[in-house]
């Protein structure tokens, strides 16, 4: 939180899903810091708690214990009104399924004016801030088409600029191209690169989509509640993106790879690493050699 280039910080989130029979600890203590203007991927199994965490940060659920700064306020620390506020003006939301996005009875362009109707604007500033983000996302030509005449990823497009309306700090999107064909999600990640270059926006966005993931910059790994590792893009990869096409760039060697030691000093290793390293106990032996710390059976 004494970082004043962190957007977002999370601390310690901890969730508790209680139904008759079970608990189900979805966050296990969760720590995050995103920087004003990053791009950033999270991915993990599902049932990890990627949706959770994506939720808690747009206000709408609340954490059993831990917090959220964002801009260095303590997003639950707010009022009821203060958080409708935030829901409405600091953070976007882009779901999975463009159904939950749109209003199926408005068109393009009424959708995206919905959300404005809470600004005090006159009907002309808002049918042209309407257009405008529609052509930022490049789907200004179907601005009269209503969503069922328009394809899943023309669809997103008009999502995420209903998602723009408000000016948001904070871009969340859930599994955006989950339910669109490789082209489209393509299309839709480049859009995605697009608003967090000329924007500056920070865009979180959840996905299973591993070529989504090798194009951003920051790839966090949630496993059970917690983050466990994290990818930070190769300099020479970041330049070599602008050139070449998406299909080169699939088979190459796009990340490092960082585990992250937690407040505690602990590290998750991955089954993958373990079997590797052909440690099945639950002890270990740890010692450091020539500055490097060596884990073995
Ligand atoms: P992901 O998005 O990574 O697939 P989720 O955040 O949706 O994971 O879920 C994490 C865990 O919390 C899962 O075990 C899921 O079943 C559970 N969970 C999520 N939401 C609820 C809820 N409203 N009630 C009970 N359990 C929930
Ligand atoms: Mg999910």
């Amino acid at each position: 939180m004494s970082n004043p280039e962190n957007i977002l910080v999370c601390d310690g989130l901890v969730k508790i899903f209680k139904t008759e029979e079970v608990e189900v600890m979805a966050l296990q203590g969760l720590d995050l810091q995103i920087k004003k203007g990053e791009l950033v991927a999270i991915i993990g199994k599902s049932g990890s708690g990627k949706s959770t965490l994506l939720n808690m940060i747009g206000g709408l659920e609340r954490p059993t214990a831990g917090r959220i700064y964002v801009d260095g306020k303590d997003l639950f620390a707010m009022t009821e009104a203060q958080l409708v506020s935030y829901r409405q003006n600091t953070v976007g939301f882009v779901w999975q399924n463009s159904a939950q996005n749109l209003f199926p009875y408005l068109n393009a362009l009424q959708n995206v004016e919905a959300p404005l109707y809470f600004k005090k604007m006159s009907e002309k500033a808002r049918r042209e801030k309407a257009m405008e983000l529609l052509k930022r996302t490049g789907i200004d030509h179907k601005a009269m088409s209503y969503p069922t005449q328009l394809s899943g990823g023309e669809q997103q497009r008009v999502a995420i600029a209903v998602a723009l309306a408000m000016d948001p700090k904070i871009l969340l999107a859930d599994e955006p191209t989950g339910a669109v064909d490789s082209k489209t999600s393509d299309m839709i990640q480049d859009l995605f690169r697009k608003l967090n270059e000329e924007l500056g926006l920070t865009i979180i966005i959840v996905t299973h989509d591993i070529s989504l993931a090798n194009k951003v910059s920051r790839v966090i790994m949630v496993s059970d509640g917690k983050i466990s590792t994290e990818k930070i893009m190769k300099e020479d990869y970041r330049k070599k993106l602008d050139e070449l096409s998406t299909e080169n760039l699939k088979e190459m060697d796009s990340h490092e790879e960082y585990s992250v030691l937690d407040k505690a000093r602990r590290v998750q290793l991955s089954e993958e690493v373990l079997k590797e390293a052909g440690i099945d106990s639950h002890m270990v032996r740890v010692e450091v050699v020539d500055g490097k710390i060596i884990i073995s059976k």
